[in-house]
């Protein structure tokens, strides 16, 4: 079965990079207990089933679990002995359990320390991780050009920057020198509630710039069990969503099926990265994907649940400071 299942789990071109993603990523923050606990086993067996089924893309942060994702990211990799060549491993730097910093000195401390709990002499993709947390023009001017040396130092091959605002994306894009920029992860703004990236994807085509798209369920909003505790969305967002995910259950259908469908849907987005923590969560994720491959979505499914979340459609929630 998880041969037939790797041949079939989509690759997509990132932008210029030549890599090719799985159009399901793995989005290791769960690994660091971000969504409740997570045990050395089940973490083993969840990273296992996503390589079987053809996931070749993760996706982590040392500010996960304050540097636990990492650790237990590179312990599994490692104990599941993956052939380095086929993963795209990609890490963060500027955000730390303590706070921001994305000087030059620390990102280049950074990436030595995230090498070190992933047990890997390279990452894939190396991302300023929420941007709008620091200076825009520090990041310009000072942490963009640091990631360029590291590149040159092969500890990194590409280079790319997060976070929420859709705007930091064309702060930097316009500012930096074209080519520098390799990626852009967004988060929360291609999923059934809020489709805002949408109207940024022709701009960042024109860059050149590989486009990932995390949380396709907001973040647990779009879930049986809804979001966690930390959830910065206002009550009005949660408790539509949590009418949209009882609607799908009184019918017997599952809200995170449809929302992850509804997020791959666009081929301009290179990856869809959702945060996984079973061996079922695996399952039901890449089979959403073949599903939609082999017999399309549940349109009908779609129309309702957009129904009930059209008062907060592209509601969001604010990040980061106010840049000078
Ligand atoms: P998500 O929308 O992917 O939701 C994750 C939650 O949904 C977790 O509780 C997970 O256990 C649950 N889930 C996953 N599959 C499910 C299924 N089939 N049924 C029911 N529940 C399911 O949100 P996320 O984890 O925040 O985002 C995905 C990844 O993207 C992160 O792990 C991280 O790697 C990345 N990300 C990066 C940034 C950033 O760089 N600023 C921000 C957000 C996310």
């Amino acid at each position: 079965i998880a041969r037939s299942l790797m041949a079939k789990l989509e690759r997509r071109e990132l932008g210029n990079t030549g890599l090719k993603l799985s159009c399901v990523g793995f989005g290791a923050s769960p690994l660091g207990n971000v969504f409740g606990p997570v045990s050395r086993d089940e973490a083993l067996a969840t990273v296992r089933r996503a390589l079987e089924l053809g996931i070749n893309f993760f996706d982590t942060s040392p500010y996960y679990g304050g540097t636990v994702s990492e650790t237990v990211l590179g312990d599994c990799l490692r104990d599941l002995g993956v052939p380095r060549d086929e993963i795209v491993v990609s890490t963060k730097c500027g955000r730390y359990k303590d706070g921001f910093d994305f000087s030059a000195e620390r990102v280049t401390k950074s990436i030595d320390e995230s090498l070190q709990r992933l047990k890997l002499d390279y990452v894939d993709i190396f991302q300023c991780h929420d941007i709008e947390f620091g200076s825009l023009d520090q990041i310009v001017n000072e942490t963009i050009p640091a990631l360029q040396k590291l590149k040159e130092t092969g500890k990194i091959r590409f280079i790319g920057i997060t976070g929420l605002p859709l705007d930091i994306f064309t702060y930097v894009l316009d500012r930096v020198p074209p080519g520098s920029v390799d990626v852009i992860l967004s988060y929360c703004h291609y999923s059934i509630n809020d489709l805002t990236l949408l109207d940024l994807l022709p701009y960042l085509k024109s860059k050149g710039v590989g486009v990932i798209s995390a949380s396709p369920l907001a973040m647990g909003l779009l879930t049986e069990n809804g979001p966690p505790e930390w959830h910065p969305a206002s009550s009005e967002l949660k408790s539509a969503c949590k009418a949209a995910a009882n609607h799908c259950k009184e019918k017997g259908k599952n809200i995170s099926k449809l929302a992850l469908q509804y997020s791959l849907k666009n081929k301009e987005v290179a990856s869809v990265l959702v945060g996984m923590n079973s061996v079922k969560q695996v399952e039901e994720n890449v089979g959403a994907a073949l599903e939609l491959l082999n017999i399309g979505q549940d349109d009908d499914l779609l129309e309702e649940v957009e129904t009930i979340l059209a008062p907060v459609k592209n509601q969001t929630w604010p990040s980061g400071i106010q840049q000078s």
